[in-house]
């Protein structure tokens, strides 16, 4: 076992939280009270190089461990969750998965361009009927000839407004529940997609996200990724790469909660002394502290398990699930350690709090990842190796067998 984060890890750390304090946080507040999502963040953080940072370098990224991916992700939640959701879903969601299962005109096409910044992915799996209950979707795609025919909607979509390719989850054989979903790459170009972004939702302000409409759009069949009826173990093998990310973020708000709470527990004096020296303020903190140590140790070894390519639903639905709720409560314990003043714009805790609520919600809501946790500790659940796993890193090995 080693807890040290390597040199290139340390400095990869360095380079994203001088960007968050220089490009996000500064604006942020103004971004997130006028509900806008800035297009530019996302362009810089191409030129940083960190769109597909442990995507191969053939493949357009920079090579580097998985665990890297999480050090982004909690350094820009530290900023805000609207952009690490935003590279949850390009690269946790869409880019990995097309690494795990893409064929190679795929990845040259769409995943390339996609690790490089150059094209934005998202992923397109919830429906009005369809959330936790993934099988109860009702997009179809009939197969004519050399291509699908796709119709239906999809809701919730992180990026909608702002992404260039999709993966679209849909129905090709309707009869089979799970059995019959297949996964499609969709570019926002094809005739009869059409997107629209919501607005008013409570947190995540300054980040995109709204309904995909499909009328009518003709994708062609090498544009279906994997086999026909492998739609549902992709999305539920996604998740894996996208709750690995929301964990690693979550890592990130609680961070920040905790740095807002402590340089406001050493400014406000009540009763002749500093809060800090209040022991029911120290419990707040003493708690923040502990979640964010057991957090990132969740997060990491999920991370350590993807670098070995082993299976690691179970570490990264544990992961996901503990460190979500503890965010969600360290934004909440923020607020109480600022008072009233916590309870307005002046400070960034409400902001947190607003924020840490939708991933207790999205990728396996809070109640999803209970169920799954008690079943493998009952051995009700037990994953099996997929057909295509994640490659492991270092990568030199793996991409000779994963063509
Ligand atoms: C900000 C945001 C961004 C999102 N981005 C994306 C995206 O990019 N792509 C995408 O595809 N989706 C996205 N989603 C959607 C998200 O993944 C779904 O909201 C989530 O899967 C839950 O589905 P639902 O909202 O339909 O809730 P439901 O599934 O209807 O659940 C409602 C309630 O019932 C509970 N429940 C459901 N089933 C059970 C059960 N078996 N046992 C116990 N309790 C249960 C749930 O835990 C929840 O409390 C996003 C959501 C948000 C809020």
């Amino acid at each position: 076992m080693n807890f040290e984060l390597t040199e290139e890890q340390k400095s990869v750390q360095k380079l994203v939280r001088k960007f968050v304090d220089k490009e996000i946080i500064p604006n942020i507040q103004e971004w997130d009270r006028a509900g806008y999502f800035e297009p530019s963040i996302l362009q810089k953080l191409a030129e940083l190089q960190l769109m597909g940072v442990c995507i191969p370098e053939e493949y357009g990224g920079v090579g580097m461990d998985y665990n890297t991916l999480a050090i982004v992700c909690e350094e820009l939640e530290r900023g805000d969750t609207a952009f690490r959701t935003a590279v949850s879903v390009h690269t946790g969601l869409n880019s990995m998965t097309l690494l795990q299962w893409g064929n190679e005109e795929q990845k040259q096409k769409y995943l390339v361009p996609q690790a490089q910044g150059i094209k934005i992915g998202a992923f397109g799996l919830t429906e009005p009927n369809a959330g936790s209950d993934v099988a109860a979707m009702n997009t179809t795609a009939i197969r004519k000839d050399d291509h699908y025919i796709l119709n239906g909607s999809k809701t919730w979509i992180s990026l909608c407004d702002v992404a260039d390719h999709f993966l679209i989850f849909a129905k090709t054989n309707p009869a089979a529940g799970s059995k019959g979903i297949s996964c499609f790459i969709v570019e926002r170009t094809f005739e009869g997609v059409a997107t629209k972004g919501f607005k008013g939702k409570l947190g995540i302000r300054a980040g995109n996200t709204g309904e995909v409409f499909l009328s009518e759009v003709k994708v062609p069949v090498a544009n279906r990724v994997g086999e026909e009826g492998e739609g549902f173990k992709m999305a539920m093998a996604a998740l894996d790469n996208g709750r690995f990310t929301v964990a690693a973020g979550a890592c990130g708000l609680i961070a920040a909660s905790l740095e807002a709470s402590l340089k406001y527990c050493h400014e406000r004096k009540t009763f002749g002394k500093a809060i800090g020296k209040h022991q029911l303020v120290q419990q707040m903190i003493a708690k923040m502290s502990a979640n964010l140590e057991i957090s990132r140790m969740l997060v990491y070894k999920a991370g350590y398990l993807k670098n070995k390519g082993v299976r690691n639903t179970r570490e990264t639905s544990l992961a996901k699930w503990i460190s979500c709720d503890a965010a969600f409560e360290a934004a909440n314990d923020a607020v109480q350690v600022h008072g009233a003043y916590g309870y307005s714009d002046e400070y960034p805790v409400e902001r947190f709090l607003r924020n840490a609520k939708a991933p207790v919600i999205y990728e396996g809501t809070r109640e999803i990842h209970t169920i799954m946790q008690g079943e493998y500790a009952l051995g009700y659940r037990e994953d099996k190796p997929l057909r295509q796993g994640l490659p492991a890193w270092p990568f030199e090995k793996v991409s000779l067998t994963n063509n």
